[in-house]
């Protein structure tokens, strides 16, 4: 008999597909919290697909005995209890790597657009780009180019090192910090199947800081800010920085007294203290390049990610 996969928070359509191309029945449909648990037992569920909106908690695990498999399209797993399910034999997944490529993209999106300020041309061209074209000109004439600068990565885990690739390619001088890595290699890989490899040794946390003409941060959550006043001091004057990681990994406060003062040339956020309502301070800062937590969040990244899933399941499951 076909195994039931419920998709509760949605999937690719490739991801859909080869679940489906695998022989197991598909049901793509979103269930009320509330209602998962009988919706479960009556189809017989044996995997769950969620990713953040819906909860899997002892309740669903301890009520619901046909489960067998519980899977989180993307990374965080705060919304499952993953020991506990564990503890159940149930097989906890997730897709750890599937978007490192797009975090790293949205990293240089927010970088060139912070050196020829079009993140800040973006606001001011429509409200009189047409009364003070010349005026504008004059006030965005002083970009600067990326090659040939330093790019300082802290954290050099997945998505630092996707960073780093980007950053090698379009001729950047690399240098990273993280506590576990000491040397890393880091394959560049060519649209012709070239590839340059580079060896890369870790930095001082300090020299880094003082080195940088742009820094961009890939960690875990922490208890506290890691960059504040401090740091944010020992930086390059008029250099960047880009935080696509958590809310919370830099000081805001300190972020916008260092812009003020015009140390921080400009600052680009994906993540934010306040999460899902950013400071007014934050948003209606013309120093800041912000985007809504989008890091992850491309097409391709969607059908890694339901390709990742259903190749797990299809191991997990059908052995
Ligand atoms: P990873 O686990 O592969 O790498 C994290 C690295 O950070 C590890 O090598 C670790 O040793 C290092 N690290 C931990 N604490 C550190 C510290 N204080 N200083 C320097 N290095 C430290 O994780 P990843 O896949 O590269 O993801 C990094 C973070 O990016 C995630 O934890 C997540 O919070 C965030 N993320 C954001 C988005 C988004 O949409 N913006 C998407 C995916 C991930």
């Amino acid at each position: 008999m076909k195994k039931t996969i419920l998709i509760n928070d949605g999937i690719s359509k490739v991801g859909k597909k080869q679940l489906i191309d695998l022989q197991f029945n598909v049901i793509d449909k979103h269930i009320e919290q509330s209602a998962l648990i009988d919706f479960i037992n009556e189809n017989n569920v044996t995997g769950v697909l969620v990713r953040s909106a819906t909860q899997i908690r002892k309740d669903i695990i301890d009520n619901c005995p046909s489960i067998k498999l519980i899977g989180r399209g993307g990374v965080g797993m705060d919304n499952i209890d993953v020991e506990y399910a564990q503890k159940k034999n149930i097989h906890v997944i997730n897709t750890p790597s599937a978007s490192s490529a797009s975090v790293a993209e949205l990293v240089f999106s927010h970088l060139f657009s912070m050196a020829r300020d079009t993140y800040h041309s973006n606001r001011t061209m429509p409200l009189e780009g047409d009364m003070n074209f010349k005026k504008l000109k004059k006030q965005y004439s002083k970009g600067t180019e990326l090659r040939g600068k330093k790019i300082g990565i802290i954290g050099f885990g997945k998505i630092g090192q996707e960073v780093a690739k980007i950053a090698l390619g379009i001729g950047m001088e690399v240098l990273f910090y993280d506590p576990t890595i000491q040397k890393q290699i880091i394959n560049v890989d060519f649209y012709n199947n070239q590839t340059i490899k580079f060896k890369l040794e870790k930095s001082d946390f300090s020299i880094l800081l003082q080195n940088c003409d742009a820094i961009t941060i890939h960690i875990p959550k922490q208890k506290k800010a890691v960059i504040t006043k401090t740091e944010l001091k020992k930086m390059k004057k008029g250099s960047f920085i880009i935080n696509t990681s958590r809310g919370g990994i830099i000081n805001e406060a300190d972020l916008i007294s260092q812009l003020q003062n015009g140390h921080i040339r400009s600052a680009a956020l994906d993540v934010y203290e306040n999460e899902p309502t950013p400071k007014l301070e934050i948003l209606m800062n013309e120093q800041i390049s912000l985007s809504p937590h989008i890091g992850a969040a491309t097409l391709e990244a969607q059908d890694r990610i339901g390709i990742e899933l259903a190749e797990q399941i299809n191991t997990l499951l059908n052995g």
